[in-house]
């Protein structure tokens, strides 16, 4: 096991740029440092949380007052296209080394921040996949029995942005087993950068934010019917995009402090001058209640609020 660090500021370990400090930090890279994590949180009385790749997290401005677990390295071995990896093994490194060896077919999700283990956690997902059609077992910890545990995809619960591990953050995802389709390595590259500028059309990605920070709600039938007349599409599972209902709502560009609900893609609320989580948090109460007394729909957030 690495050193625990103390009293570390966690700002730079996500993509919102935000919050403060850790009481005390510790990157793990194997299964058997988070067992020894979780023995020396507890000799402390301390509360454990989980970090991956912090692309999907908020942390508040005074800091986590916990032993905060970072999982790191990337680790993974495929045998014929099924995949064993480390749960913090980065998502589109993984990605490209898989494909460079003619193994995809979820270059879909190229371009999404983060780990392996966050990915399953919120069920991340783009273009109509999700990483949930690719995996097949979810290996986890539980930080309270010491329980590991072995799920198949039917135990993971998983529906949009939702797992069970979202439900139950006292599994720690250790290892994802994904299955993978042979392909010609050259066209999983292309796809894999296709998605990959698709996605920079849609929203700049090097910003500092979490992604769409709500997730897109089931709306009454006349707002969906409404959204499908006016952008000629038709909408998922009676979804409608949360970004659309706050530029409906006017808060396209709304800001607090620092932070603004962006000009490009509303639902991305960005850290564009040394917004607070304050800030954001404040900003996001805004962008919900203009959008509930505009159309009675309940926002949720997307990230995780530390
Ligand atoms: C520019 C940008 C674009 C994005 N685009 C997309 C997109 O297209 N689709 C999409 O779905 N998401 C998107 N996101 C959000 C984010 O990238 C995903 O949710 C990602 O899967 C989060 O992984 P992470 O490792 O960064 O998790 P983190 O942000 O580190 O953690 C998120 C939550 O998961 C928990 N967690 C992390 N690892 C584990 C684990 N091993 N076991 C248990 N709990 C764990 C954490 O405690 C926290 O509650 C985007 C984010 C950014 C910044």
């Amino acid at each position: 096991m690495q050193k625990v660090k103390e009293n570390v500021l966690l700002a730079s370990l996500t993509t919102f740029e935000i919050g403060g400090p850790a009481k005390y930090l510790l990157s793990v890279r194997t299964e058997a440092d988070i067992r020894e994590a979780l023995a020396w949180a507890a000799d402390n009385k301390l509360r454990v949380v989980i970090l991956g790749g912090g692309s999907n997290v908020l942390i508040p401005d005074e800091g986590i007052d916990a032993l905060v677990v970072r999982l790191r390295g990337d680790l993974y071995a495929c045998n014929n296209g099924a995949v064993d990896s480390w749960a913090g093994t980065n998502l589109l490194s993984a990605m490209r080394a898989l494909g460079a060896q003619g193994w995809g077919g979820w270059e879909k999700l190229a371009g999404i921040p983060g780990t392996i283990g966050g990915a399953v956690r919120g069920n991340a997902g783009a273009f109509g996949p999700e990483i949930k059609d690719f995996v097949t077992n979810v290996r986890a910890l539980n930080s309270e029995t010491g329980e590991i545990k072995d799920f198949v995809n039917q135990e993971c619960d998983f529906s949009y942005r939702h797992s069970f591990f979202k439900d139950h953050p006292e599994w720690i995802i250790t290892r994802v087993f994904i299955r993978l389709e042979k392909v010609d390595p050259t066209v999983s590259a292309k796809l894999a950068d296709e998605t990959i500028a698709e996605r920079e059309r849609r929203h700049l990605q090097n910003v500092r934010a979490a992604g769409s920070y709500f997730m897109n709600p089931t709306a009454p039938a006349e707002i969906v019917a409404m959204f499908e007349r006016e952008k000629q599409t038709k909408s998922r599972e009676g979804r409608v995009p949360a970004g659309w209902l706050i530029e409906k709502a006017g808060m396209k560009g709304a800001t607090v402090g620092g932070a603004i609900a962006s000009l490009q893609h509303p639902n991305y609320l960005v850290n564009q001058r040394n917004a607070t989580a304050e800030n954001v948090r404040q900003l996001a109460e805004e962008v919900k209640e203009a959008v509930k007394s505009q159309f009675g729909v309940e926002l949720h957030e997307e990230a995780a609020v530390l």
